[in-house]
């Protein structure tokens, strides 16, 4: 093997840019020449080819990931200390959310082949007090759909769905393959610069095939009102900006392209990494969109690992280092022991992942983990 290394970033949102970047500049010169920068034409045109891609779910366009959750769940209309099942292994924001509303979460451990909510630990959860169940597709690794649906219709339950890492995949729900974040009451996503679907900024969206729910988050995204003036309840400022919607009308064309381009890069990484001792490689189950390729690293070697693919030139990263139950910001909510997401949160490494990334890559990835694991 060649001594040079080369340097491999864990995303590399160049060489994205650099494939569209005509497209990119033609979008956003549209929109400086309209100045309509707030709720300009191009953003009611994201949320109609969004709505289209999603099979018809109405898309209401907010300033984050995080605001969409809160959107979602304050469109429910629930009532202070709600309690709301979420899994104890995603991004802080979910939980985030959850408590900004007022409402309490509740952790549920996680599967560990999937990383998702194990929905048998949902089930032991639910209370007379339980009202939401809001699952994440971590990674973009479709979480147990059917049974959380099977659960909510038995329990009275709204699903939201955290559908940040997952933009693009499918679950198969009653016999019907769905586009994830459309399966739930409502879904919420983001588009963070490194989500799957994603714009240059701060962004994020509602999805919901409920047209009340769907014009209560608008007005509530909207500061209360539908009419300009006229606010009749109380809400926030939160909106996709037209420049953004510019940017995303751009991705959302090769979203189909780029999530394949992830499961490719995905299966020849698992292909080779399966037979290395001490990794476990995820499975590219159907509808997986791979927004991170992250792989189990035993014997509590994982930091050793991640430290010796720096060395050669190789970024990798951990999400998450600690359970949500572990931070103290949300200690306090814990309840029961979460063993499998503190495990997680020991033993994740995710490796170089983006559409674009080249199979010479990935072997250099993988050839550098086998020089390690000898
Ligand atoms: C990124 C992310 C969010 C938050 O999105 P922002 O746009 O950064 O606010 C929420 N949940 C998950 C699982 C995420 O990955």
């Amino acid at each position: 093997m060649t001594s040079l290394t080369k340097n491999i970033k864990i995303v590399d949102l160049q060489r994205h840019i650099a494939k569209y970047e005509s497209e990119f500049r033609a979008a956003m010169s549209a929109v400086l020449g309209s100045t309509n920068f707030i709720r300009g034409a191009e953003l009611s045109q994201f949320e109609s080819s969004l709505s289209a891609y999603l099979g018809g779910a109405n898309v209401v366009g907010c300033a984050s990931g995080t605001d969409a959750l809160c959107l979602a769940l304050r469109a429910l209309d629930l009532q202070p200390g709600d309690e709301v099942i979420t899994t104890a292994f995603t991004f802080c924001a979910t939980t985030e959310a959850i408590v900004a509303c007022g409402l309490k979460p509740v952790f549920a451990d996680i599967d560990p082949q999937t990383f998702c909510i194990d929905p048998a630990q949902v089930e032991r959860l639910i209370t007379d007090r339980t009202r939401v169940l809001l699952p994440v597709h971590l990674y973009g690794h479709p979480a147990d759909m059917q049974r959380l649906a099977d659960l909510a219709r038995q329990h009275h339950l709204a699903i939201v769905e955290d559908a940040a890492q997952s933009m693009g995949g499918e679950a198969l729900v009653d016999g019907q393959t769905r586009k994830l974040g459309t399966i739930g009451t409502l879904g919420c996503t983001s588009f963070f610069p490194t989500k799957n679907l994603a714009c240059f900024g701060d962004g994020g969206a509602v999805m919901t095939s409920d047209s009340l729910l769907a014009e209560r988050t608008r007005m509530i995204a909207n500061h209360g009102s539908k009419k300009k003036y006229h606010n009749e309840i109380i809400g926030i400022n939160s909106r996709l900006d037209t420049l953004q919607a510019a940017v995303l009308n751009v991705n959302l064309a090769h979203l189909d392209e780029m999530d394949a381009e992830r499961r490719t890069a995905a299966m020849r990484y698992t292909d080779q990494l399966r037979s290395l001792k001490g990794i476990t490689a995820p499975e590219v189950v159907d509808g997986h969109v791979f927004h991170c390729y992250v792989v189990r690293v035993e014997g509590g070697r994982r930091d050793e690992l991640k430290d010796y693919l720096a060395s050669r030139g190789i970024q990798s990263m951990v999400h998450y280092p600690a359970a949500i139950h572990q931070l103290p910001a949300y200690s306090h909510f814990a309840t029961q022991a979460l063993p499998e997401a503190e495990r997680a949160a020991r033993e994740v490494l995710s490796l170089p992942m983006f559409p674009g990334i080249t199979t010479d890559e990935i072997d250099l990835v993988v050839n550098t983990i086998r020089e390690w694991t000898r």
